[in-house]
């Protein structure tokens, strides 16, 4: 099996503000495995904080092109993508977007789309959130109102208690939808994040997902015996062998996947996360139609969707799955359900 691939970068059509940083595009790197007259595409989403970039997933892809090459049955993901997880330890994104493309050249292979080789009901596709990024509350306003097609508005909060509820009292000003809360490890002190959270359940917040800094596991436990709203894991729990330390931390956690190294195991980490009673949530980095409608093949399966990443770029490259009215889409095509556009960007 042969593997290609080329840096990308993803530019955004607005400037995304989270509680660390504000940025205007995303590295990401495009993948291809080719056999028989067939390609698989995969992609790789990098957004600086975590780590990766063009230069290390490129050297990750070398290696990995190299064993690949050796390949006789591309059909052996159980044998191939533990073993490629093997060659070197992080580089998650560079490892998912191998994994993504084996994924697509399996089930063009076979005809069928993922959704259906797992046997998921595609009408059980959630609706997906709509994020809206750290900003003033004049431009939260004007993507609130941009928002109008979504049934559930995510926000990034936790630069300060300030702005926090300013952000919301904007989102409130436009629309009572429920919103989502992302603070991104943004809040500090227990005692503040416990008395913001109780501002935001009189608010319509639904949950909110990683208030704490990742490693403040015991703060965080004491936090989740007094809030009034569920709290959802996401730089706690990178892949599947943490799942479990969220125990008795966290009511559910927010699987993607650029952090779990791709389909298999973020599979893996529904299973288990359903059997220690755990809520789910698939997410997202800003990515293509590519990552999105490889994520979004397994989204009959959890809670809640924040698939919004291909909506937050302005040179997607593929056509995929789509939102409609809201609701994720999924295409009867085999694989991942993509189709490359004509050169762009
Ligand atoms: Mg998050």
């Amino acid at each position: 099996m042969q593997l290609r691939f080329l840096p990308y970068t993803l530019a955004l059509k607005h400037a995304f503000g989270i509680a660390s940083n504000t940025r205007t595009s995303t590295p990401a790197m495009m993948v291809e495995v080719e056999r028989d007259g067939i390609i698989g595409y995969g992609e790789a989403a990098m957004p600086p904080y975590l780590g990766e970039s063009q230069a290390t997933a490129a050297a990750f892809l070398e290696q990995t092109a190299a064993w690949l090459a050796a390949v006789d049955d591309p059909f052996q993901r159980e044998e191939i993508l533990p073993a490629i997880d093997a060659l070197a330890p992080g580089n998650t994104a560079a490892k998912a977007a191998v994994d993504i493309a084996l994924h697509d050249w399996i089930g063009k292979k076979l005809g069928a789309p993922w959704y259906r080789i797992w046997g998921l009901d595609p009408q059980k596709a959630p609706v997906t959130s709509y994020t809206i990024g750290i900003d003033t509350p004049e431009a939260v306003r004007a993507k609130t109102r941009e928002a109008d097609i979504y049934k559930i508005i995510k926000v990034k909060l936790g630069r300060d208690a300030a702005t926090d509820r300013a952000t919301i009292a904007a989102i409130r000003d436009v629309t009572d939808k429920p919103i989502t809360v992302d603070a991104n490890q943004g809040w500090r002190d227990r005692d503040e994040a416990l008395r913001l959270i109780e501002w935001l359940a009189g608010r319509g917040v639904v949950f909110i997902e990683q208030p704490m800094p990742k490693e403040l596991l015991d703060d965080t436990a004491w936090l989740r015996e007094r809030s009034p709203l569920p709290l959802i894991a996401d730089e706690s729990v990178q892949r599947l062998a943490e799942v479990p330390k969220t125990r008795g931390v966290f009511d559910g956690i927010n699987i993607k996947l650029m952090k779990c190294t791709g389909l298999r195991e973020a599979r893996q980490m529904i299973v288990l996360a359903r059997a220690l009673g755990l809520k789910v949530m698939l997410g997202c980095m800003t990515e293509t139609s590519c990552a999105i409608s490889a994520a979004a093949q397994l989204s009959p399966l959890v809670d809640w969707a924040d698939l919004d990443g291909a909506v937050l770029i302005a040179n997607d490259c593929f056509d995929g799955a789509t939102i409609v009215d809201g609701r994720i889409t999924l295409p009867d095509r085999p694989g991942i359900g993509v189709v490359k556009r004509e050169s762009r960007g």
